[in-house]
């Protein structure tokens, strides 16, 4: 538990925990940002002053993740849930598309796709409740496919890929949700990535799209609504119309306080520190049980079960007493999940592992 400020070591899998220097901060500029004698939440988005906020935010985002010029960077709103439906609306040129279906997240991409064109699935976990990711080297990907779609860190069955699929030239695109920023990645592998920051990032209410530009096209159907032309926000720089503009402002302010720590590296050498911890004693307790294969494991989201649905509910509560909070599994699932996103510091894993190992003992 943090002392100063008396919180909690929050689990949660989504709106999920943030940075403390990035909550101070943002408590220091509430009432008057930088002089301007207003808070960033009562601002013109097209004022100077948040002209240079938005900019900024997208310049260190390039950055961290090296993102090449040919790429435009949007900040949209609707959810992940609302790119289900943009990514074939802009798409979907021959009318088909190839979905790998890891999850549930995944699952809801390819059913909202149908709505658009002819949707394959070319492979799925299901057989086994989404617990690892298929081999996806030498799939069935149909000639006239216009993507190749993945959900590449499965938020609810904590898998991950940890290999791309071979997409055998065609366009893949991915939902990193859960993952990004949580280790560095080859944009020139994607055409289009996209984000829903409530996860890692910052307040639910913004979603990152990293687009390739050849991709942006004004030729969509009549009945397409202007806010969901890519080309549109783009053309725009994110301000065709209001952007999110208090959660972009808190998105630059991680992008900050991630640069500071030495970027997307060393994220990354923390996070598999912090995830070894937990898989470490996952893998030699006798009460607990991690429910992924090994070698598809998620750094971010952790399931585990006890196998005994009342001693994971006794767990979930006396871990709550104990400042472990959020680590009831999603409801589809059950058992137990912990989220260590990026912001979740060494010390929240240290101490629910030592937690774990104390009501083994006093439960086994
Ligand atoms: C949380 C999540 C979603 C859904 O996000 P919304 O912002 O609620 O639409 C989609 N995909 C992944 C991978 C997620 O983790």
């Amino acid at each position: 538990m943090n002392q100063k400020y008396n919180r909690v070591y929050n689990f949660s899998a989504g709106p999920a925990v943030l940075p403390i220097e990035v909550l101070e901060t943002a408590r220091d500029d509430m009432l008057n940002y930088h002089n301007s004698g207003m808070s960033v939440m009562e601002m013109s988005h097209r004022s100077k002053t948040y002209d240079e906020i938005i900019k900024t935010a997208e310049k260190d985002l390039r950055e961290l993740m090296n993102i090449p010029d040919n790429y435009k960077v949007l900040f949209l709103q609707g959810g992940a849930h609302l790119q289900f439906s943009m990514v074939p609306i802009n798409l979907l040129k021959n009318g088909v598309a190839d979905y790998i279906v890891t999850g549930q997240w995944a699952k809801k991409a390819y059913v909202e796709a149908q709505k658009y064109g002819k949707i394959n699935k070319i492979a799925t976990s299901e057989d086994k409740t989404f617990s690892y990711i298929p081999d996806c080297s030498d799939l069935n990907i149909s000639p006239e496919a216009d993507y190749v779609y993945i959900c590449e860190n499965n938020t609810i069955y904590g898998t991950k890929f940890h290999t791309l699929p071979n997409t055998k030239g065609k366009i893949l695109v991915s939902d990193m949700s859960s993952c990004f920023l949580s280790e560095p990645v080859d944009v020139t592998k994607y055409g289009l990535i996209f984000a829903g920051v409530q996860k890692n990032v910052g307040p639910a209410g913004v979603q990152i799209v990293i687009i390739r530009e050849d991709l942006l096209t004004d030729d969509l159907p009549n009945w397409c609504p202007t806010m969901l032309s890519y080309k549109i926000h783009a053309d725009n720089n994110s301000l065709y119309n209001t952007p999110p503009a208090y959660g972009i402002y808190i998105c630059g302010l991680v992008f900050k306080w991630l640069k500071k720590l030495g970027g997307l590296e060393k994220m990354k050498e923390i996070n598999e520190k912090k995830a070894k911890i937990l898989y470490d004693f996952l893998d030699k307790s006798k009460l607990f049980k991690g429910t992924v294969e090994k070698n598809s494991r998620s750094l971010m989201n952790v399931p585990f079960v006890t196998e005994n649905d009342e001693m994971d509910k006794k767990f979930i509560e006396e871990a709550k007493n104990e400042g472990l909070v959020q680590l009831k599994g999603h409801r589809t699932v059950g058992g137990m999940r912990a989220s260590i996103y990026n912001a979740m510091p060494i010390e929240g894993v240290v101490k629910l592992v030592e937690f774990m190992e104390k009501f083994e003992k006093e439960n086994l």
